[in-house]
Formats: C-alpha cells, structure tokens, sequence
C-alpha cells in the first residue's frame, strides 16, 4: 500500500508508518467509522520501555484518528498476577498521559462468555477435553517436519465432552488431569493450529474472581474474543504473535462473537544494554540485585520516572524511533539523547557542590556590611526566564569541588579552566575571586582555600588585567542544604546482556550505582518537588529520590549526564 504520497509533500511531514497508512484507509473506505485499540498487558511485572513503545502506538493511534484506546489487564494466569502490578500499570499509562477510553476492563470479566464459547465449540464439534499430560501431548503433536497425531481422546461426543468440561470447572479433575482443545488439524504447518489447548486447570485464587473459577482460559482462547467483545478494530501486537494470527482469526471466525477485530503486528523494541522481559527483570527484583522494580537503573517505567526522565521525553523517543514491521535494536544513546534534549530545555538550574572543599573570602567583610549574606540572584533558566529567579546566598565561606581547584601553576589555560593558586576564577552568577593561600592538614590534605574577591564583579567584567580562568559552581557554607548524591550508570556493561544462552545478570555492571554523601546544595533546593528535574551545573541532570522524605535527609539521583561519556569510557 502507499497512499502517502500527498503526506510527504512537506519535508516537515513525517511519512506515515504502516499502521497509520492501514487505519487511514479503513476510515477512508468506510470499513470503520470510528477505530478502537486496546493496551493489554498481564499483570504479572511492572512495565518497561517495550511497554511504552506499545502504549504510545495504541493510546496514539486512537488519539490521531480520534477513536479510543482501552486499558484492558490480560488476566488469564493468577499466579503470576498481582494487585500490585495492576496498580503500578495503572499509574504507569497515566503518568505517561494518556487516557483510556471507559473503564478499566479485565479479561477476566469476560470468563462466563469464554465458558459459554467453549460450550459452542463443543457443540460445534470443534473442541473436545483432551487427558494426555502435557509430555504425552508434547510427543503428539509432532515436529516440523513430522506431523502430529490425533489425541484418542479427539473423536468423544459432544455430549461427554460437555460432561467433561463441567467437571473440569467443578474441579473434579486435578491441575494437568486434562485440558479443553480445539480440534483443528494436527497436521497443520502451524504449530498453533494443532488442536491448541483452549483451557487448563489451575486451582489458584485469582486477584480478581477469587476462587470462583479454576479452569482459566489461554492467551490464545482469550485475546481475540476480548478484542471482539470490547470493539477494538485494530488489535496491534509484537511480531512474535504473527504466527498466532491465523488461530486469533479461526476463533473470530467460529464463534458467535459480536465483532471481527483484525490483528496487526509490529515489531518489538529492543534496546542495546537492556534487558526488556518482565521476567528478568522480576529475577533482578527477587534476588535484591536492585532496589525494587523502581530502582532509577531499572528499564521500568517507574524507575525511569524515579531517575528523573520526563514522561515528555519518554513519548519522544518513542516518536523518534517509530514503528516498523522489522526489528532492530535501537542504541540505548538514542534514549539517552531524548531524556537530555527535554531536561535540557525544562529543567531549571542549580548548584550542588559534590565534593565541597571550603573557600574563605578574605576581604568579603570589607565589602559587604549586610548581615554577612550578600543575596544574589540567577534566572532559573537561561533561556526560560518565565520559570523565574532563584536566590543565592552570598557569604564569607563558600564550598567549591574539591577538582575545581589545582596547586599546579603550570596547567595551560585551555586545559584547566578553573581556580588556580594564585589565580582568578569566576564563581557562577557571583564574584570573580583570586585563590590567595591554601590550608592543609598534618596528612596534606587542603582544608581550606583562602581567597578574595574581587569587588563590583557580579554581573560585570573584571578590570582590566584580571583575567579569570573560567566559571566554577559554588554553595554557601553557611547557608545550603547537606544532600546523599546517587549517581546511575548503565546496568550492563555487555551490549547484548541476554542475547543467546548468556546469563544476563553476569553481565551487571558493578559501578552502576555510586553514592556520594555530603554533598552541599544549594538553599533553593530545599522546595525541590519529586518528579522536577534540576540541571545541577556542570554536573548533570538530578532530582530528589521519591523513596526518601526530605525530613530525614534529602537524597537526589542523577537522571543523565550533561553529555554522552559512555562512548569515552568502553
Ligand atoms: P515481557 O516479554 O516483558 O513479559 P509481554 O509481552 O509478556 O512482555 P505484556 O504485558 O503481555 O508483556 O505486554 C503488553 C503489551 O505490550 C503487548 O501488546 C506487548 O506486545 C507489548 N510489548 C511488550 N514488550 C514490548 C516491547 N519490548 N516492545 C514493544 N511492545 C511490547
Ligand atoms: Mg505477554
């Protein structure tokens, strides 16, 4: 197909990809009047980046051509679920922003229709309760190039096999005793149309229908009647479910279902120094190898929102990396460059001090009478000046970094752009001031810089003469807030962490996560909200850790660095 033609016109326009060429024609056709997708993820994990590719195609699919996109749990296997995976899912798609067309929906209200679907294939003699064990059923159903072989249970009347399925959900039989299938061709090339199992006995209370059942449906069983039932026209899911298409459209086609949704495919996304499988990453979760599905190096959707990334940036990479039909894997910079370019131009600026080293303005009473606080003042953007000014106490001792100042003289200008003993530097928004003595310890160790500044400097050129090296950061001693500093680098350290039989967790990355204590921030800081991002300068993007109340002690992680330094490193 290629109507996009007239929608490449302008270079400005993106080409649309094959979903939106698909959904445009059925509206322009009239095959729908109005489209309907749905999210449907189980709710047995947290979501993850591949979750928010998922959530942006279907919410935004539904948003561009003004149908509705419904959240539905896929609720078919309790053990694995939780009410506490639905809630976090809940909030996830939320704090994305999006908006699900009505209620909530679960498969599991739609057990009773299942049943009764079940019923109607019996009926139809299309589906029979198979007792081979799941070994038996395995060697049964052949290989690709041997055929399977017909179940004896295949040929039983619809009378006993109605019989059987009523024990079933009596519970009568014991979990793996026999299953619910549907007779379709034990010889057919597709694997998923050999007699697929349709119900299984599980005697597990569900989240949802408590003990009410313990027959439960299939994927296969489920998810096309759930798309039926609810009206989705477009039921859009990863490749790997192509292969299933043919039975998803068989049991649209054999069931007296209310609606004929079409499944699309597209391809999943998958991200270099990532895992994404909700599996592995309940293993990290399980053997405390992080902290809890929302650790800020964790790939979920909570743990990137506890790092600091913006819902803003997370849908623009997911623009920018767009749908195909192929996979590939999309460099984890990619994602990197979006969280920076959005905080970039959002977030507010402020100073921290990591590794304070005391600075003590010599001449500061001198030149300032009032209250020993000289009240400073920054925009809080340099380019947003509608996100205000902040205020920076100005006092006789400061605290710099610790690497911001250097005894070595010969350092060239280029190289060392900061405070040099004997030399001038300028303190960002502040005074241009000149290291004049340096304090140390027994061991060595410098304690204190003496310095001066040099007065009527705010804001303005030096005299002539005096030619400061660069500009530094820099808090008040006396007036900041003490802060822990966690810093995040990637998980892995392999680029593939799973791929082939590896171990994924022998590929963690033991430096991934550095805590640094006693770092000075700024006083401003001290009415940061959780979820605002700052750019602490020079030193990269940061917010506060939600885990922690800032009565106790203020915590922030670094959601990125000012730039890319990975590339340097390996
Ligand atoms: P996992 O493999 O992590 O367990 P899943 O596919 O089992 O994921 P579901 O809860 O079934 O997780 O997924 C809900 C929806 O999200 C599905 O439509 C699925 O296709 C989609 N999805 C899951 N992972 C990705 C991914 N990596 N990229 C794009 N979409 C994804
Ligand atoms: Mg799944």
């Amino acid at each position: 197909m290629n109507d996009n033609t007239t929608d490449t016109a302008s270079p400005d326009v993106k080409p649309l990809n094959f979903l939106q060429q698909i959904i445009k024609k059925d509206l322009a056709d009239g095959a729908h009047t109005q489209i309907t997708t749905r999210f449907p993820p189980e709710p047995n994990g947290y979501l993850h980046i591949g979750h928010a590719k998922a959530i942006c195609l279907n919410f935004g699919l539904a948003q561009e051509f003004g149908g509705g996109c419904n959240l539905r749990f896929d609720d078919t296997n309790p053990e694995k679920e939780d009410q506490e995976y639905i809630d976090s899912i809940t909030r996830d798609v939320q704090w994305l922003g999006f908006e699900w067309a009505g209620e909530i929906k679960y498969a599991s209200s739609y057990f009773e229709t299942f049943y009764q679907w079940a019923q109607h294939l019996i009926e139809t003699g299309k589906a029979y309760v198979c007792h081979l064990s799941a070994d038996q059923a395995r060697k049964y159903r052949g290989d690709t190039k041997v055929a399977g072989t017909n179940s004896p249970y295949r040929d039983r009347s619809v009378d006993e096999n109605l019989a059987e399925l009523a024990k079933m959900r009596a519970g009568d039989y014991d979990e793996g005793a026999c299953t619910l299938r549907a007779k379709i061709d034990m010889a057919a090339p597709n694997f998923n149309l050999r007699d697929p199992m349709l119900y299984r006995i599980r005697k597990q209370t569900h989240h949802q229908t408590g003990d009410k059942w313990c027959i439960y449906p299939t994927y296969d069983f489920a998810h096309g009647q759930e798309d039926a039932i609810e009206g989705v026209t477009h039921s859009i899911c990863t490749l790997e479910f192509a292969d299933h298409r043919p039975l998803y459209e068989w049991f649209t086609a054999n069931l007296p279902v209310p609606s004929q949704p079409r499944q699309y495919e597209f391809a999943r996304l998958e991200l270099n120094y990532t895992v994404t499988s909700k599996r592995k990453l309940k293993q990290l979760v399980d053997e405390n190898l992080v902290d809890g599905w929302d650790d800020p190096r964790m790939p979920t959707i909570a743990g990137m929102r506890r790092r600091g990334y913006s819902a803003d940036s997370i849908r623009n990479f997911c623009d920018l990396i767009g749908v195909t039909k192929s996979g590939s894997t999309i460099d984890v910079g990619t994602l990197e460059f979006a969280v920076r370019d959005d905080l970039n131009e959002n977030a507010p600026r402020a100073m921290c001090v990591l590794d304070p080293v005391k600075v003590v303005i010599d001449n500061f009473a001198e030149c300032n009478t009032v209250d020993g606080i000289e009240l400073l003042s920054q925009p809080a953007h340099p380019n947003r000046e509608e996100l205000g000014k902040r205020e920076l106490p100005f006092t006789e001792t400061l605290y710099i970094d610790r690497a911001d100042f250097t005894e070595d003289t010969t350092l060239s200008r280029k190289k060392f752009k900061r405070l040099v003993a004997g030399e001038y530097v300028r303190l960002r928004g502040a005074y241009v001031i000149k290291s004049n003595d340096i304090v140390k310890d027994n061991q060595g160790n410098i304690t204190e810089l003496r310095c001066s500044l040099v007065p009527n400097t705010v804001g303005e050129n030096p005299p002539e003469g005096i030619r400061p090296r660069g500009v530094i950061h820099w808090v008040s001693a006396e007036k900041n807030i003490d802060c822990e500093v966690r810093l995040y680098d990637r998980l892995f350290n392999a680029a593939a962490p799973d791929a082939g039989d590896k171990n994924f967790i022998d590929a963690l990355n033991p430096e991934s996560l550095q805590i640094i204590q006693g770092c000075k921030a700024e006083l401003s800081l001290q009415s940061a909200q959780i979820e605002q991002s700052y750019q602490f300068e020079r030193e990269g993007y940061f917010c506060l850790d939600s885990k922690h109340s800032c009565d106790e002690k203020f915590v922030f992680n670094r959601a990125i660095g000012l730039k890319d330094n990975w590339a340097n490193k390996v």
